[in-house]
């Protein structure tokens, strides 16, 4: 693409956005911004593309700015259905994303991972290994560091470790990777697709440029992504935990990949199933590279996880906390009841993304969960779909802060407070980032209140702790 005779406008400024327009910039390409939002973070961005001879666009001259502009570069925050690229694409001009961008620059190659969950957890444990094993390997991408901004860091002996989410498979166009690994798919953002099955085509995306000289990882064990073989011309690579695949496997409590031993399973320190398939996804894209078994293993052993998933961060009059804030949809959060140990009080709810919240309820009986705590502007659809699975040791309260008071005043010791919230956390928080950092404030609160220190049985007990903002 010939950037220097190109107007670009590039819609939507947060991290992504802003990546491209620099990148943009530097090409020497005419570049206008937009976005929808006027904040602060917007003005903040605005003001410093300014300064690169980028130019903002109001809303108001919108229509005649964007006459001028010949690609559009979406940010994934913003639909494919807004109107602004509604537009371009009636005009006949390209829409692309950050990653598409990136995707015509890089001279290496290129992991892409996507997946409903785990997709960062595997990135960054494959990013780890390939580390271990000498490559300059970077997890890039949706994991919070956008690639345009790794192209020259990688240059052609790296090894892009991209996370790509189903908001990018939107807008991209020409990507190839070399390794394209599909964890697994489950409901989650039909509020923003619609309806299962075009959530299910825009992971499939991932795979439509691969030819014979690529490889797909695939998950044997999910119906789903098993039946995205037929539709890829790239060479198939399963792991399973069910089943001695052609990839990778569990045996004998050995990973394994393609009947060599990689390193005991009980080298990575993570639990829970999900967190092996992760592993396995994560080996065998490591042996496609080249990687030797042993820094896969001491890899594997010195993975701490990633921050909000699964978390334990602390524990107060014998009640463990755990931080799984990042688990926004009904799969992540089915996961971690299956894999926390001990009985668990459970936080539910925040922003709604339009899928059904039975089957978690179904996957409840019988489980470690003694109670749930419900909040956040889902409450009602959550408390219904309990209350129909005959689910009823439940509290209903809106406010975050409060919920997370009740759930430790409802668990006993030995057992867990677990924020595995199945939603989004848009509701109340700028993040699930956010969402948790706040949960660990209020152990905090807990502690001066409820820790039977002599020093904390001085301190006053606080009449309402509760944040006002809720
Ligand atoms: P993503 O980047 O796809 O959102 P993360 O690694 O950030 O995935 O994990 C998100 C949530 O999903 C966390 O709650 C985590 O415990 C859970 N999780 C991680 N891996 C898997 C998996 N393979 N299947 C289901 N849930 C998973």
């Amino acid at each position: 693409m010939l950037f220097e005779r190109q107007t670009f406008l590039v819609a939507g400024l947060s991290r992504s956005g802003i990546a491209s327009a620099e990148y943009l910039r530097g090409k020497g390409a005419a570049v206008y911004l937009y976005d929808d939002v006027d904040d602060e973070n917007v003005r903040s961005a605005q003001a410093r593309l300014k300064e690169l001879g980028c130019i903002p666009v109001a809303k108001n001259e919108l229509e005649e700015k964007t006459e001028k502009c010949d690609v559009l570069v979406l940010s994934p925050g913003i639909p494919i259905d807004h109107p602004l690229p509604v537009s371009f694409k009636r005009a006949g001009k390209r829409v692309l994303g950050e990653t598409e961008l990136a995707a015509l620059a890089l001279r290496c190659p290129i992991i892409a991972v996507t997946g409903t969950n785990g997709k960062t957890t595997t990135v960054t444990m494959l990013e780890s290994i390939l580390r271990e094993a000498g490559r300059n390997a970077l997890a890039c991408g949706n994991v919070g560091r956008p690639l345009t901004t790794c192209i020259s860091e990688l240059g052609e002996d790296g090894i892009a470790v991209a996370e790509i989410s189903s908001f990018q498979l939107e807008t991209l166009l020409s990507l190839r990777p070399h390794v394209a690994v599909v964890l697994n798919v489950t409901e989650d953002h039909l509020n923003r697709h619609y309806t299962i099955d075009n959530y299910i085509y825009l992971k499939s995306r991932i795979l439509k440029n691969c030819t014979e000289s690529e490889f797909a990882i695939l998950n044997y064990d999910d119906p789903t992504v098993r039946s995205f073989a037929e539709k890829t011309k790239a060479n198939v690579v399963w792991f399973s935990l069910r089943e001695k695949v052609a990839g990778g496997y569990i045996a004998d409590g050995w990973f394994c990949f393609e009947g060599e031993k990689i390193c005991p399973e009980e080298a990575l320190p993570l639990g829970g199933d999900h967190n092996r398939m992760n592993a396995l996804a994560a080996i065998c894209a490591a042996k496609l590279f080249g990687a030797d078994n042993a820094a896969i293993g001491n890899a594997l052993k010195n993975f701490r996880g990633v921050r909000h998933r699964l978390q334990t961060i602390g524990e107060l009059n014998g009640v463990t906390f755990i931080d799984d804030s990042k688990a926004t949809n009904v799969d992540s959060a089915v996961k971690a009841i299956g894999s926390v140990k001990g009985e668990s009080v459970l936080l539910l709810g925040g922003k709604d993304k339009g899928y059904s919240y039975e089957p978690l309820f179904e996957e409840m009986k019988g489980s470690d969960v003694v109670h749930a705590v419900i909040y956040g502007e889902n409450a009602f659809r959550i408390l219904s779909a309990a209350l129909k699975k005959g689910f009823t040791a439940v509290t209903l309260c809106r406010p975050f802060d409060m919920a997370v008071r009740i759930a430790f005043l409802t668990a006993k010791s030995g057992q867990n407070v677990l924020l595995s919230p199945a939603s989004a956390s848009f509701d109340a928080f700028r993040s699930y980032e956010e969402r948790g950092e706040r949960f660990a404030q209020l152990l905090e609160q807990l502690r001066a209140e409820y820790a039977p220190s002599p020093s904390a049985a001085l301190v006053p007990i606080a009449e309402d702790t509760v944040d006002e903002a809720e």
